[in-house]
């Protein structure tokens, strides 16, 4: 589930809690030629509901890459972790996230959060030999 129902948690009284589901993030957020996502991310947070109706939440998101590794194409995995930190405002104020009807969707706001922790590249580990040409170099 990817919203937070904010007229719902009003009603249950529910301003604080923990969140925490499985999302399929679309393989366009990955820019590294030849890899993609192995897994759903997991995503997980506390939220705070305030009294103007404002919303945070702030928790982690996770998921595993794979692919080729960016030096020698050998196949590489990897697991990623990052952190999300929102704050959603019913109302539109500069460069929070905004949100109307009483109902967050959180897919920008993860979607942000899984590209500001994707790395550069995949490796397939730290012994990468890299791609070993068989002509001589002149170097
Ligand atoms: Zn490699």
């Amino acid at each position: 589930m990817m919203i937070i129902d904010v007229r719902k948690l009003n009603a249950q009284k529910k301003y604080t809690g923990s969140m925490e589901f499985e999302y399929s993030a679309p393989q366009e957020l990955i820019e590294i030629p030849f890899v993609k996502f192995a897994s759903p991310i997991k995503v997980r947070f506390d939220y705070e509901l305030y009294e103007d109706d404002s919303l945070e939440i702030r928790g982690t998101i996770s998921y595993r890459l794979e692919g080729q590794c960016s030096r020698c194409l050998k196949d590489a995995t990897k697991e990623v972790e990052g952190e999300i930190d929102a704050y959603f405002q019913p109302f539109k104020n500069g460069e929070d996230y905004s949100y109307s009807g009483g109902v967050i969707d959180l897919t920008q706001a993860i979607n942000e959060a899984v590209m500001a922790s994707m790395p550069f590249t995949l490796s397939c580990g730290d012994d990468c030999q890299g791609i070993s040409f068989s002509s001589e170099t002149d170097n």
